[in-house]
């Protein structure tokens, strides 16, 4: 078959979409890209299978939608795989339809959190074929076409339509075995077109790994990604497996840079074992590894130097506010005492804490935000961390916020359009625009005298931290515009 996984250019005035790989699409003024790892391990097993497979990221080759349609014309696929987010899924449905204008033989298949959690609205609104659910779509794709092709059945977690009505092969699976996934076809997936637009890079060229799938808590009541992965089916690859992957991305595309993007990176004996073998192997000297953390881990002072010795560089996490209720409403696991500690482990071992933060909670009052704000002020002061990340929380559909905000009559509305982060959906305790400016506080907060002073000094010693901080300072000017009020 000819297979095209594609993103087509969504045109629009909010900004460049964020939607590949992304938990929480954003429109974005300046454009910032991750590699899609999911979508590109189903265009590799997908080709290893021996079919024909085509690369078509319209957003980040900068396509216009009628160059991108005239190509897929050009190819003439017997399949799309479309990944699609609630802000977009309007937008794909009126794409689909402009694909069944060139043929009504190309077989549409959506994948991603928003079609997993309501499936039969796709097949309501728009000419799709398949919907695939669950998180691990590159295993459901490749069985799809082998029934296609080779009538292999179908596996649980496949939406189909037969004549007029909708049929399902029941509630998707996590049981495939992540040793057997290939090394990415990066040459395939066109991985420089990801490389240097992303400010978790400090090093260029940078890539993405996902070594595990996708969070061991995978419980917080606002997370995207849990309707893909729920926690109980967590899975990581084998140690051996990823420091083959590190070996081949360090000597085959000299990449200085890997973002991890496992909702959480694996602990215990498998990030031991990890840590020792990029040391043994000299790894650690060549290429800087970032990754998704949290602060509950099972981690000590000793685990965090041996990350930084393994290359280790920059770690997120997801605090989301710093008063208690919310977060035990959000289900984080997490005591506020929990968080200093942690991060003054990870600066004494050198490594850089990235820090998120949510506002618009229907519950928190103006006194909330303004002690999560001045919160992330005393630790920038403190020197724990070294960015910071906030945006207005969304109630994606699927995930438990968005059920109980539904129960509860907090949507100010159902169009998914605006699910994007330009504008709050939940009802406030306070005004959207006070919230906004509250965000514009949040990234003026960065710009503490000490915090400047302490920037310049590392980057005067190091040209690499320099051309990070000047990447950082476009990103940082262009995402105080994404919040206009
Ligand atoms: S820790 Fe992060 S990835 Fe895991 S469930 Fe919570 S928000 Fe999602």
């Amino acid at each position: 078959m000819k297979i095209a996984i594609s993103y087509p250019p969504l045109e629009s005035n909010k900004g460049i979409p964020l939607l590949g790989q992304n938990r929480q699409f954003q429109w974005a003024d300046s454009p910032w890209t991750a590699y899609p790892i999911v979508p590109a391990y189903t265009a590799t097993m997908l080709q290893k299978a021996g079919h024909q497979v085509f690369w078509l990221d319209g957003i980040n080759e900068g396509l216009k939608y009628k160059t991108w349609l005239k190509k897929l014309q050009q190819i003439s696929p017997d399949m799309i795989i479309l990944e699609t987010k609630t802000p977009v899924v309007k937008k794909h449905w009126l794409i689909i339809s402009d694909i069944k204008k060139i043929s009504k033989k190309i077989v549409v298949v959506l994948v991603g959190d928003h079609v997993t959690a309501l499936p039969f609205e796709s097949f309501k609104n728009s000419l799709v074929d398949y919907v695939l659910t669950g998180g691990d779509y590159d295993f459901l794709s490749l069985n799809l076409v082998n029934h296609l092709t080779k009538k292999e059945k179908l596996e649980p977690g496949i939406y189909y339509r037969h004549g007029k009505r909708i049929f399902s092969t029941g509630k998707f699976k996590l049981n495939h075995n992540l040793s057997k996934l290939p090394l990415l076809d990066r040459d395939l997936t066109k991985w420089q077109l990801y490389a240097y637009k992303n400010s978790n890079y400090m090093r260029l060229p940078g890539t993405y790994t996902m070594f595990s799938r996708d969070c061991w808590w995978g419980k917080c009541t606002f997370c995207s990604w849990t309707t893909l992965y729920p926690g109980k089916c967590y899975r990581a690859i084998p140690v051996k497996k990823a420091l083959t992957e590190v070996d081949h991305l360090i000597n085959n595309y000299q990449i200085k840079e890997i973002m991890d993007d496992s909702g959480t990176f694996p602990v215990g004996k498998w990030l031991k074992d990890f840590c020792q073998g990029m040391i043994k192997k000299g790894f650690h000297k060549k290429i800087k590894i970032n990754i998704n953390m949290r602060f509950n881990a099972d981690l000590s002072q000793k685990d965090y130097l041996l990350m930084k010795k393994a290359g280790f560089r920059f770690l997120l996490f997801g605090l989301e506010s710093s008063n208690q209720k919310t977060l035990d409403k959000l289900n984080k696991n997490l005591k506020i005492d929990q968080i200093e500690p942690v991060l003054k482990w990870a600066k004494k071992a050198g490594l850089n804490p990235h820090l998120t933060v949510m506002l618009g909670y229907p519950w928190e009052t103006k006194k909330d935000i303004k002690n999560t704000l001045n919160y992330s002020k005393l630790l920038f002061k403190k020197g724990f961390i070294d960015s910071l990340q906030a945006t207005i929380i969304i109630p994606y559909p699927g995930t438990p916020l968005f059920k109980e905000a539904k129960r509860k009559k907090l949507l100010k509305t159902l169009n998914w359009n605006k699910y994007d982060m330009k504008q709050a959906v939940l009802t406030t305790k306070i005004r959207e625009k006070e919230i906004k400016s509250m965000i514009k506080n949040f990234y003026k907060s960065i710009f503490s005298l000490q915090f400047v002073l302490r920037k310049t000094k590392e980057a005067l010693l190091n040209f690499d931290v320099f051309k990070y901080y000047l990447r950082f300072s476009f990103k940082y000017f262009s995402k105080l515009k994404d919040f206009k009020i």
